[in-house]
């Protein structure tokens, strides 16, 4: 029988811990089970962290396609696992959140719900979201926008560098030069 796959957009975060090992091992455990498969990974960008307390560490971002069988409230439930599976507090001030997973795009859909909200709210102005989902998909839009577009005209572009362990994006166009 032939399961029907939709494409999907994940945006992962992390701030606290090891960073990096943990977006690793979360893109690991999305694409576990069959119900998910990998299309693409985007490199890992660097973003300031506003406001909040002093000396925290700078957010690491990416995003990654997938195409799933699973129904957009399964996907949530999925990712809400992952994000459950590393919120291990090490040391009380770390506090509980090192990895946030948010479902950008389920295919077409578009969702109200405020359990699920498609495409996400904030991503049209999250150049941390925007500028590595367009190194994957420099095709896609937001609101009828190319979202290399979209990212370059967001207020936190500007706060966005490449993860010190990657050097300069390898030669990849910057937001502002994808079309
Ligand atoms: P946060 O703690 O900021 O990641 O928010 C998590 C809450 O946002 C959960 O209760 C989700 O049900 C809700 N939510 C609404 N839309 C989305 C989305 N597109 N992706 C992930 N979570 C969402």
């Amino acid at each position: 029988m032939n399961a029907r796959y939709t494409r999907v957009v994940l945006a992962l975060g992390s701030n606290l811990g090891e960073r990096n090992d943990t977006l690793s091992e979360a893109v690991a455990d999305l694409v576990d089970g069959p119900e998910v498969r990998l299309l693409a990974v985007s490199p890992v960008v660097q973003t300031k962290a506003v406001g909040g307390p002093e000396g925290q560490p700078d957010f690491l971002n990416m995003v990654m396609t997938v195409e799933t069988t699973l129904e957009p409230l399964e996907l949530l439930r999925h990712c809400q696992s992952v994000e459950n599976k590393h919120h291990r507090i090490r040391e009380v001030r770390w506090g509980p959140r090192t990895l946030d997973v948010d479902i950008i795009a389920y295919g077409d859909l578009e969702s109200s719900d405020p359990q699920l909200t498609l495409p996400h709210p904030r991503a049209a102005e999250r150049a941390f979201v925007l500028y590595p989902w367009s190194l994957i998909d420099p095709a896609a839009t937001l609101n009828g926008t190319r979202i290399g577009e979209l990212a370059a005209r967001a207020a936190d572009f500007p706060d966005l560098t490449p993860f010190d362990g990657f050097g300069d994006f390898n030669g990849v166009p910057t937001a502002g030069a994808v079309e």
